[in-house]
């Protein structure tokens, strides 16, 4: 499954360029995530692969075959594509089995039956066949849903945004479920989501999208530790980004000196080379208090005041004053209990990341 040079813009007052020179490429087998904020475009790009949006310009491959190009158009019936949508749109006259049968007509029954026995299995619902679409909670509907899309095992399955109407506590364990059930068909799926938390614990690759463009294709680790700029290190979790000084610099990495002390960092790939004036990336679960026997001497760590402590449970989120500048902290509530007022110690752990600092805020 490949995009090459993809580009869409629609008519309106202004046009809206949907997708600006996309180019992707997807393994067999793998599960993407195509992860961006509303109106970034995910809809549009899932519409070019089904067939359904027209592209400008540009070719895109699916299962091998070219089905778009300048003079070329595959209609989405021909793709092999499945299609997995947001939310009710199974058909609420045929039972189970008719939704998930409904893209397998033309096979003989016996056959029809057969698949359709598999895919329930596949996706845990062969005991309730029979039910109807509103006899079924929604993280039901939703496995039938991807059953049926699963069914005439198409070349790619696309997913578009299959759990925003669902329950929180639903949703995490039915992203598990379906991704394991993407891995077990062996399908080439492609997912599209607002959600990080949804992209980063399903996919095995992650692609950031902003105003129609690529601006990073990575593992969810790379994108999440080693973000392409500070708009995706924002977007993709919860950042802390400090100003700093470039110390030394070589090999790929380099020191830098900030509230935090001096801190070993990657140079990030996209935009210019750092020269003295830093932004330093860490995510909050780096900034960690200094414990009685940790290494380093106490005394020459930088010191932290708690401003504000927010408790969800498994962490606690820790707003920090360090030298006049705000850093947030992440911890296990197993570290102990902190109060607004406390003076901690602090380390940072593993490595951050070096951008350039925007002139514009020197
Ligand atoms: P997403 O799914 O990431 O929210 P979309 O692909 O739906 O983004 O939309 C990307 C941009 O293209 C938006 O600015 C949207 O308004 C515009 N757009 C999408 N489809 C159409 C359309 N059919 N007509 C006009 N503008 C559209
Ligand atoms: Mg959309």
């Amino acid at each position: 499954m490949a995009l090459e040079g993809v580009s869409r813009t629609f008519a309106a007052d202004p046009p809206a360029v949907a997708l600006d020179g996309v180019d992707l490429a997807v393994a067999a087998g793998s599960l993407t995530a195509v992860l961006g904020p509303s109106g970034s475009g995910k809809s549009t790009l899932l519409g070019v692969l089904a067939g359904t949006v027209r592209p400008d310009s540009g070719t895109v491959h699916v299962g091998g075959r070219e089905v778009d190009a300048p003079g070329r158009h595959v209609p989405p019936e021909h793709r092999r594509v499945g299609l997995v949508p947001q939310d009710g749109t199974l058909f609420p006259h045929l039972d189970v089995a008719g939704n998930v049968a409904f893209g397998l007509s033309g096979r003989p029954r016996s056959q029809r039956r057969e698949r359709v026995a598999e895919m329930l299995e596949l996706v845990g619902l062969a005991s309730l066949s029979s039910r109807r679409p509103d006899e079924l909670s929604g993280g039901q509907q939703q496995r039938v849903a991807l059953a049926r899309a699963l069914a005439p095992a198409p070349d790619v399955v696309l997913l578009d945004e299959p759990f925003s109407a669902l329950d929180t506590s639903l949703r995490s364990s039915l992203r598990a479920e379906v991704a394991r059930v993407l891995s077990d068909a062996a399908t080439t799926a492609i997912l599209v989501t607002h959600d990080q938390e949804e992209a980063l614990s399903m996919a095995d690759r992650v692609v950031v999208l902003r105003d129609g463009r690529v601006v990073q294709d990575a593992t969810p680790t790379e994108v999440y530790r080693s973000p392409a700029d500070e708009w995706v290190a924002g977007f993709v979790g919860d950042a802390v980004l400090l100003d700093g000084e470039l110390l030394g610099h070589g090999g790929g990495g380099a020191r830098v000196r900030c509230v935090l002390g001096d801190l070993d960092v990657d140079v990030a790939r996209n935009g210019p080379s750092p020269r003295g004036r830093v932004r330093v990336f860490l995510r909050p679960e780096q900034v960690w208090r200094h414990l009685p026997g940790d290494r380093g001497p106490v005394g020459e760590a930088p010191v932290g005041r708690v401003r504000r402590v927010r408790f969800t449970g498994a962490e606690m989120v820790v707003t920090l004053e360090v030298a006049g500048v705000e850093v947030t902290a992440r911890w296990p509530s197993s570290l102990g209990n902190v109060s607004v007022g406390d003076r901690l110690a602090l380390e940072v752990l593993g490595r951050g990341v070096a951008f350039p600092r925007d002139p514009d805020s020197a």
